[in-house]
């Protein structure tokens, strides 16, 4: 029997916990020829999450959990989860029942019957949400797409089930900054995409504010693609091109017409514009250079606090 591995990243999420257990045995019942392990990821939760994971772990073997000394983000608990699954396939979702677990059944098919890698899910709609976030979350969708190589889909989800060969290469990227939406499209393999209607939290609050998001979202850039440098270098470019014509006009009106002292606004206005593209710009290569200053550091993804999950286990998969 395959083992099939479900990692949950959870923070602040006691309230749901107990209801993503309840529905999901609804469901894995139903895929009789797979034996199932759930690796809870506390993601240094504030509220009680870890007791309810503990809770659940002394009354089901299969359940597993991971907990962090502190917040280190969503990225850092999938990979922690992935890093401790052992199953041949190996699911990603939320626990709040965003991710709907009757997919599982298709999610499965794809993978054993239809010969893909992964099978994805993309909500096809953002009901339920501010307007103003959706119109920035599909501008970062399109922007990302043109200006990287990771295929990222709008509307995808972290809900994903996974061959243990596409985990593996997910785990081979070592990245400090984890971009787990481009890291799932730039490892490439077979990808079917499942769509599905938005669902809305079965309880508790989301963890993203419209700020945290926007971060995430330059995140990403910054960690997919060097086109915001291309930019910068080849405004440069331009704006010296620019320059020496205007010189030239300058001179050529100096021999003709002799020098009349005004233009002090303009060459202000020049000087600020200027300046300003230069701080952006240093900016810019700034972002590039802190990245590669944290990743230099190699410090770990995440530190574990407690955990359930034994060491020898961690990262590697049992042949059967
Ligand atoms: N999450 C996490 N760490 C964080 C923020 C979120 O592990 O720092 C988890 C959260 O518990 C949930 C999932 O990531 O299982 C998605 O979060 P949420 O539902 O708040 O995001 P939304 O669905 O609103 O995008
Ligand atoms: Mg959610």
């Amino acid at each position: 029997m395959k083992l099939c591995s479900v990692v949950v990243p959870c923070y602040n999420e006691e309230e749901t916990i107990q209801i993503f257990y309840d529905e999901m045995q609804k469901y894995i019942t139903k895929l009789s020829d797979l034996a199932f392990e759930f690796i809870f990821v506390d993601d240094g939760s504030k509220d009680h999450s870890l007791m309810e994971m503990k809770r659940l772990a002394g009354e089901d073997p299969s359940v597993k959990f991971i907990s962090f000394s502190r917040n280190f983000g969503k990225e850092a608990g999938l990979f922690a989860g992935l890093e401790a699954a052992s199953g041949d396939y190996i699911v990603t979702m939320d626990v709040d029942l965003q991710d709907p677990p009757y997919l599982l059944e298709d999610m499965y098919k794809a993978v054993t019957e239809e010969g893909y890698d992964c099978a994805a899910t993309m909500r096809t709609d953002r009901k339920g949400e501010a307007p103003i976030r959706s119109w920035f979350a599909r501008r970062f969708y399109r922007l990302i797409n043109k200006i990287s190589n990771a295929d990222i889909v709008d509307g995808a989800r972290d809900y994903r089930f996974m061959t243990r060969q596409m985990v593996d290469s997910i785990l081979a990227m070592r990245e400090y900054n984890r971009f787990t939406k481009g890291i799932f499209g730039w490892i490439g393999f077979k990808t079917k995409w499942i769509p599905f209607e938005n669902v809305e939290r079965s309880a508790g609050t989301t963890k993203w504010s419209f700020w945290k998001l926007f971060l995430y979202a330059l995140e990403g850039i910054i960690a997919f693609s060097t086109t915001p440098l291309w930019i910068a270098s080849i405004t440069g470019l331009l704006s010296c091109m620019l320059s020496v014509i205007a010189m030239i006009f300058i001179i050529i009106r100096r021999l003709l017409y002799g020098d009349p002292v005004d233009g002090w606004a303009s060459i202000i206005t020049i000087m600020l514009f200027i300046g300003g593209l230069q701080m952006l710009f240093l900016g810019i290569q700034g972002l590039y250079i802190s990245k590669m200053y944290l990743e230099t550091k190699e410090r770990p993804i995440y530190i574990t606090k407690e955990t359930n999950v034994k060491k020898q286990e961690t990262g590697k998969h049992e042949e059967e």
